[in-house]
């Protein structure tokens, strides 16, 4: 565990070392659950956001994109459920005065137990080899049995206490179990609340007239709203899905887990529209979809896993979320609902408008059903950043630090080093960026020695280092380093172009 805390200690410093991340407004100390994206973390930022709409708007002709406004229709909340329905259950702790989630202060106890089985799991595995089955000893071993049993009851019980609205047995449960609070150890627990996590806002400039708004929790109701434009100016067809990426609000109720859960967010959501009927087959489809996704970025098959949902949010009829091996563990990533026709026929009641589409080949009128796949921006920089900071051992005793994001990712592509700040080979190297700048984002540095340039370049995340020498001036060839590997190789300044379009090229990454 105290590895596990120091090595996100360090996620939070390298990326504020290196110009990812800083607090909001941090010469007035910050302000808590709000961060700011610094220069490198603004550009990976947007190349995250790239590689998902290229994946979604510009490879499926059937899906459209979408900028719609934060603010909305104060109506628009009434229809989805948000007004009456977003809340989080929250619990205080009287001694520690610390507030949380009473589902998450649940939801990790039933963690730890698992971590119990999947320990008793792996210890099988190292005794038994290859020999080994795991569905037979997960199905046949007392003690693994018992701890799935007891994680299971738990989650069930919870489960049905937040759909019941119960917050006494949730509360209940809590005591039952003997959660303690995680900062004091006090088990000295306030009732149960409900508490609605929409920020509010005022419309209009004298306080008589104004009207009451909310700052958009979500940005799939901008899609929903927008369902009719889109289908009949775009002339779509069912299936067929609007994508957005947008900020969202949340005034989270506990919110100390750097950027995973923030109080102002980005979201990367695609709204499915099809056939009622054919949800369950799309769900399906989105969930393998998505998965493959994440897949090409190759940050690791090991830290992802499904997790099906046992409360299901009031609109859903199945649920999964993706879940990513966090620096604090595995948690919440992506969403793929399929959310029915919950939304467009309850935006139908309240607007009086109709929301629906006319099926030629059915002959027939339907609001359609939904399948969202729905990810957080800063959730996915998170794994993608955390998953990439590697402290690695190099022969002769000595280590580096490296940061090995996707090339297709990473904020910048290649430095261009001058070997010496004299003798030509500066404007040698400038040259060679005015050539490659139209295509990448490149980077100049001449400071220091080389193998520290080479190092900063490393923990920086860039992949490629282009090295300018005194022969380059002769042969026109310079020396490109890469990365990961750290393999150096000679090439003809003229194939650079060629060089790091290979390492950052969409479509090989996407194929992967
Ligand atoms: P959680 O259970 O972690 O609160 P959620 O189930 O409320 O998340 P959704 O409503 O499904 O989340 O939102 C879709 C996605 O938006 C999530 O998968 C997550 O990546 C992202 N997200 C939600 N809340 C936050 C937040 N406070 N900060 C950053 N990202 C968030």
């Amino acid at each position: 565990m105290a590895k596990q805390e120091d090595f996100f200690r360090n996620v939070i410093s390298h990326a504020k070392e290196y110009g990812y991340i800083f607090a909001s407004s941090e010469i007035y100390d910050g302000l808590s659950a709000v961060y700011d994206y610094g220069q490198n973390g603004a550009e990976l930022k947007k190349n995250i956001k790239d590689y998902w709409w290229k994946s979604m708007v510009q490879l499926h002709q059937n899906i459209v994109g979408l900028d719609a406004a934060i603010l909305m229709h104060p109506t628009t909340w009434k229809a989805s459920g948000h007004v009456d329905a977003f809340n989080d259950p929250l619990i205080d702790n009287k001694d520690s005065k610390k507030r949380y989630r009473a589902d998450v202060l649940v939801e990790d106890y039933a963690e730890k137990i698992n971590q119990k089985a999947q320990k008793e799991i792996a210890k099988a595995k190292k005794r038994f080899g290859d020999k080994f089955n795991e569905e037979e000893f997960v199905a046949t071993n007392p003690r693994v049995i018992r701890y799935k049993k007891e994680e299971r009851e738990i989650l069930e019980r919870l489960a049905k206490s937040l759909t019941d609205e119960d917050l006494v047995d949730v509360k209940a449960l809590i005591e039952e179990l003997g959660i303690a609070c995680p900062e004091s150890g006090s088990k000295n627990w306030t009732d149960v609340k409900q508490f609605n996590l929409m920020f509010g806002t005022k419309l209009g400039a004298s306080a008589d007239s104004a009207t009451d708004l909310y700052l958009r929790p979500e940005t799939a109701q901008g899609i929903f709203v927008n369902f009719s434009n889109v289908q009949k100016t775009g002339r779509m067809k069912i299936p067929f899905g609007i994508a957005q990426i947008g900020k969202a609000f949340r005034n989270e109720i506990v919110a100390r887990q750097f950027i995973f859960r923030q109080r102002e967010f980005e979201q990367m959501e695609m709204q499915f529209f099809v056939r009622p009927g054919e949800e369950l087959k799309w769900f399906e489809h989105w969930k393998e979809t998505r998965q493959n996704w994440h897949a090409s970025l190759g940050l690791g098959e090991e830290n992802y896993r499904f997790h099906d949902h046992e409360k299901m949010a009031h609109y859903a009829n199945a649920a999964t979320d993706i879940e990513f091996n966090f620096p604090f563990g595995f948690k919440e990533l992506e969403g793929i609902h399929s959310r029915t026709d919950f939304d467009l026929k309850a935006h139908e009641e309240h607007s009086g408008k109709k929301l629906r589409f006319y099926d030629p080949e059915m002959k027939e009128n339907y609001v359609p059903y939904v399948i969202e796949t729905s990810i957080g921006l800063d959730r996915m920089f998170l794994a993608v950043f955390s998953a990439s900071l590697k402290e690695e051992e190099l022969e002769g005793g000595t280590s580096r630090t490296v940061l090995k994001l996707p090339a297709v990712l990473a904020p910048t592509k290649a430095a261009v080093l001058p070997l010496v700040k004299k003798d030509g080979l500066p404007e040698l190297a400038h040259e060679i960026i005015e050539e490659l700048k139209w295509d990448f984002r490149v980077q100049y540095d001449e400071k220091d020695a080389i193998g520290r340039r080479y190092r900063r370049q490393d923990a920086a995340g860039t992949p490629l280092c282009i090295t300018v020498d005194h022969d380059s001036l002769e042969d026109k060839k310079v020396t490109v380093r890469y990365r990961d590997t750290m393999e150096q190789k000679r090439v003809a300044i003229t194939e650079l172009k060629e060089i790091i379009q290979q390492e950052v090229d969409f479509k090989s990454w996407m194929k992967k």
